[in-house]
């Protein structure tokens, strides 16, 4: 098992770009939602509705459930997940994907499935870490054979006095920490922290009696006070669980040849089984019977969920009942659908009727045009977009009568066009050159269909 402080969260943070200026629903602490609030614009009936289902999940009545948010296309139910997953507390994981993603020749769709599953479930650790913690008085190598035979010698350990106010502590280190401390360029005289059990080491300065023989001026030998030479001092780290099997799956080793020799000889990546999986589980289990753990069930937002066929909708109904299952929020913006993978059966938005029949479902409704000006003056500013007015006038017709997702899309490349034209903001004639060089859907089909079966 690796040490989960060294797990590095695999976030997916391009898939929320789009969402930046959203801060939560953006409700009042009766639950009622202000017209615009945390970034939200309108769409005020399904923020409250969301609220509701946060407080659902926060008082443990959504086990075995999900939510569907129906409605068409831009008109907000990625960011409504998002923003369910901000109320429910920082650091809560929040995994959107598409469902069209988990159909792959490579991995098994139910498989693709688990893995978004475990990547929407996080798990935070408090560990207490050995820190120490002073100014270095002594540094010396100790040297030893080498291991291989031959000439050379290799450093086993590496003899450490730190002082501080409270007392001297020597240390015999391992040669790992040796390297961070070369790479830190530690001398002695600094004043440095190094964690005792993963041998992270900073530099944090150069003490008193050293720091006259430096320029002062500079920042790195600014003298620092004392400090404790020992400390036990408390951090939190947030992983997910497929970040756990990730960095399981990997060729593990230590920094010993024999090991190195080994890490050779094995896969570049192993890959993540269910037998891996249950060991994590049971450590994971582990650590939350023993309190240094506990689990932070986010969020799993499964966009066009009619593109999920009907096996998939089996392993999302039994993943539902697992203890530590994700909230599931589904959406769709199609109608009555057959289901993938049967021959003529229809549900509504394509979803069997055992999976419908757990759902909330929210509707969205499209935005009127001063809620579109909203949203795409909301987008330029925080893309730090300078607009004219009558340029978002022009851009939000567009959101209008095409869609808010093409008006948004249209701001970055007008944004390049003024630039270009040489102006200080995006003026009307960008925007109109914009819609010549990027055309929407209906136009670009249209295009084709009077060009004489170009297309056939
Ligand atoms: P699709 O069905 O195509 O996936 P969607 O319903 O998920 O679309 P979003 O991706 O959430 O729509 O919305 C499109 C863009 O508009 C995003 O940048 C989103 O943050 C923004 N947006 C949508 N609704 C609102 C709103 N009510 N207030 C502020 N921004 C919004």
């Amino acid at each position: 098992m690796v040490n989960i402080t060294e797990v590095k969260s695999s976030g997916r943070d391009h898939r929320t770009a789009a969402h930046t200026h959203i801060k939560g629903l953006g409700l009042k602490s009766d639950g009622t939602a202000e017209s615009i609030g945390n970034g939200f614009i309108g769409q005020v009936a399904a923020r409250e509705a969301c609220g509701v289902v946060v407080d659902l999940i926060r008082s443990k009545k959504m086990s075995g459930r999900a939510v569907m948010l129906a409605g068409g296309p831009g008109t907000g139910k990625t960011a409504l997940a998002l923003a369910v997953a901000q109320e429910l507390g920082t650091k809560v994981p929040f995994c959107p994907i598409v469902a069209s993603e988990v159909f792959s020749a490579e991995v098994k769709k139910t498989e693709a499935l688990m893995e978004n599953f475990r990547r929407a479930i996080g798990l935070r650790v408090r560990e207490t870490k050995e820190v120490y913690e002073g100014e270095v008085t002594e540094l010396v190598p100790e040297e030893a054979e080498n291991p291989l035979g031959g000439y050379g010698r290799t450093i086993s350990h590496l003899i450490l006095t730190l002082k501080s106010a409270k007392g001297t502590k020597k240390l015999r280190l391992d040669p790992s920490i040796y390297e961070a401390i070369q790479k830190e360029r530690v001398t002695v005289g600094d004043v440095i922290y190094i964690e005792a059990n993963t041998g992270a080491c900073k530099r944090v300065g150069r003490s008193d009696a050293y720091a006259t023989e430096f320029d002062l001026e500079a920042e790195e030998y600014v003298p620092v006070p004392k400090r404790e030479v020992h400390n036990r001092k408390e951090v939190v780290q947030d992983v997910t669980l497929h970040d756990l099997d990730m960095a399981n799956a990997r060729p593990q080793g230590g920094q010993d040849v024999m090991s190195m020799m080994g890490q050779l000889m094995k896969p570049k990546k192993t890959e993540i089984t269910d037998k891996l999986r249950a060991e994590i589980n049971k450590v994971v289990s582990r650590y939350i019977d023993q309190g240094v753990a506990e689990l932070v069930p986010g969020v799993l937002f499964i966009d066009e969920v009619h593109m999920l066929d009907i096996e998939c909708f089996t392993y999302l109904n039994k993943a539902l009942e697992s203890p530590i299952s994700p909230i599931v929020i589904l959406a769709s913006n199609r109608g009555n659908t057959v289901i993938r993978g049967t021959q003529d059966i229809v549900g509504a938005h394509g979803v069997p009727p055992d999976l419908l029949a757990r759902l909330l479902i929210i509707p969205t409704h499209p935005y009127n045009p001063q809620e579109i000006q909203q949203i795409i003056r909301t987008r330029a500013k925080v893309e730090g977009v300078a607009i004219s007015d009558a340029a978002l006038e022009k851009v939000s017709e567009h959101g209008a009568k095409v869609s808010l997702r093409y008006a948004l899309q249209l701001l970055t490349p007008a944004s390049i066009l003024s630039k270009v034209n040489g102006r200080q903001e995006i003026g009307p004639d960008d925007v109109a050159e914009c819609e010549d060089l990027f055309i929407d859907a209906k136009r670009s089909a249209k295009l084709f269909e009077s060009s004489n079966g170009f297309m056939s």
